[in-house]
């Protein structure tokens, strides 16, 4: 028995974590320490540079001292994060220039506006996979850089920019690397897919000099070792990724077709595609899977604006549930929704109807339609987007894949992953550790020391907890889907430009 154990830091965007692992994939401890969002202005979302390094130090800390490991058993750490959030320090002091622009933060919508005006859009989403949109880091590190006097500091080569992987591994590594890793520089809008290096096309788009970038490492690799006062010894940092490609790792979803669905606030499904990158005809995002030994895996991806939101809606606005869980009880007393669709379009629709005009629509309702009704309603909303997304990946790719891996909090409603598995057609398999990012990024680490021989031999312990096999007849499965897709139509074009 191996007793080495491995640590995964993963940064969220309400929280940060840290979970001790076994050799073996085993949760032996974890601790989490939520930090303050701020909202400056409406659409605006920032966090304290401080405030990430401070919980995420105290993650680290708590979990390894309530594992009661040895220090010396910690073969290596991975590193896990919220996507897209930027950063620009100083190389002097480490200080932050502005607090940290979050993903969600809108404020760069005319930076991207100016981008798309001048015709940049084909050559952004040829480049990099993405399409232009303030989510993504480039027009967040244009504003910074337009502040006063900060391009010319940039210039001189006195700041750092980085995503959150990039600023903790240069506040916790020994030598302050200033580095990222090939999934998370994907996400930037900067980084060319093809040539696996930052684009100065890209960089001269949005004003970028290349002095302010991080290097860029292989998802899976010694980037130094963690500062010796943090634990009271060196130990290997080995692994970055940006959050869904962890958790595509921790899901073992490496050979083309594989696809997990992460069933939090949003739904977020990756679908490895393998070693080409794939243009998408459905608006889903080209993005890489990992980059190992020098060579990189593609995903396509997309996401559910509405998945678990949709029940905090019920419980919170409408009041029809007091608990998440309910839902689950509720939508199970009544043997179907009578003909009732939720259409959860309440920001719009994402990939691959892309309607913002669209508007949360109920459609179908009778007399006798009740609580239940609705509730099993929007429970089967959040299985049909998700099952849309997926039949955009399987005609993006051609891979028709024999089963879809879920994790998130919703997925620990079986109501809702038996109907997922009924209406895809093909059996949803939950694994045992529903942790599957930070496990992705300790098993990332494991492999960047050579604990493991192969990816393979990392996943060797990651164990499906429960299938749901499709019940649905075919027939029933189409009538279904009919009905959601009139109901799409309804919602559809509801707000006027
Ligand atoms: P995030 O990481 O996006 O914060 P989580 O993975 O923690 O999200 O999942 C929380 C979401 O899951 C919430 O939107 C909540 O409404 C939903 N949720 C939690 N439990 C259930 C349940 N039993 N059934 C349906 N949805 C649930």
């Amino acid at each position: 028995m191996d007793n080495r154990v491995l640590v995964a830091l993963d940064q969220g965007t309400t929280s940060s974590r840290a979970i001790v692992f076994s050799s073996d994939g085993q949760v032996m401890a974890s601790h989490a320490v939520e930090f303050k969002q701020h909202y400056p202005q409406p659409g605006w979302v920032e966090h304290a540079p401080e405030d990430i390094l401070d919980s995420q130090m105290t993650a680290l800390q708590t979990a390894v001292k309530v594992s009661g490991v040895d220090i010396g058993r910690i073969a290596a750490i991975g590193i896990t994060n919220q996507r897209e959030t930027t950063l620009l320090w100083e190389k002097d002091t480490g200080r932050c220039v502005h607090p940290a622009i979050v993903w969600q933060c809108r404020r760069t919508a005319p930076l991207v506006q100016r981008l798309k005006d001048r015709g940049y859009g084909e050559v952004i989403r040829e480049k990099t996979g993405l399409v232009p949109d303030a989510y993504f880091s480039g027009t967040k590190l244009q504003y910074l850089l337009d502040l006063p006097g900060i391009r010319d500091r940039a210039r001189r080569g006195e700041l750092c920019f980085g995503t959150v992987d990039s600023f903790l591994a240069w506040h916790l590594v020994e030598g302050r690397p200033h580095v990222t890793d090939a999934t998370n520089a994907g996400r930037t809008l900067l980084f060319n897919l093809h040539t696996q290096d930052w684009d100065p096309e890209l960089l001269e788009m949005m004003d970028i000099p290349r002095e302010v970038l991080p290097r860029v490492m292989d998802t899976a690799q010694v980037i130094g070792q963690l500062r010796t006062e943090i634990l009271g010894r060196p130990i290997p940092v080995a692994a970055l990724a940006g959050d869904q490609h962890a958790s595509l790792f921790g899901q073992a979803c490496f050979a083309p077709g594989m696809v997990k669905n992460t069933y939090g606030t949003g739904c977020f499904m990756l679908m490895n595609t393998g070693e080409e990158p794939i243009q998408s005809r459905n608006g889903l995002l080209t993005t890489m899977a990992w980059r190992l030994a020098g060579k990189p895996t593609y995903a396509l991806e997309g996401s559910v604006f509405m998945g678990g939101a949709t029940i905090q809606w019920l419980r919170d606005e409408l009041g029809l549930i007091q608990t998440a869980a309910q839902s689950e009880q509720l939508a199970q007393s009544v043997n179907d929704t009578a003909g009732v669709f939720l259409v959860p379009a309440f920001t719009g629709l994402g990939a691959p109807y892309w309607d913002m005009y669209s508007r949360g629509t109920l459609v179908g309702m009778t007399r006798g339609t009740g609580r239940a009704h609705i509730v099993r309603a929007a429970l089967e909303a959040i299985a049909y987007q998700s099952h849309d997304l997926y039949s955009a990946m399987v005609a993006d790719c051609g891979h028709t894949p024999s089963q879809m891996q879920v994790d998130g909090g919703a997925s620990v409603n079986g109501f809702m992953m038996q109907f997922q598995a009924d209406i895809l057609g093909i059996p949803v398999v939950r694994p045992v550790v529903l942790e599957t990012t930070a496990l992705g990024a300790a098993l990332l680490a494991g492999l960047g020391v050579g604990m493991y021989g192969s990816k393979e031999e990392a996943v060797r312990m990651v164990r499906p907890d429960l299938t749901f096999h499709p019940r649905m007849e075919a027939r029933h499965r189409e009538l279904a889907l009919y009905g959601w897709h009139r109901a799409v139509e309804r919602a559809k074009g509801w707000v006027e430009p």
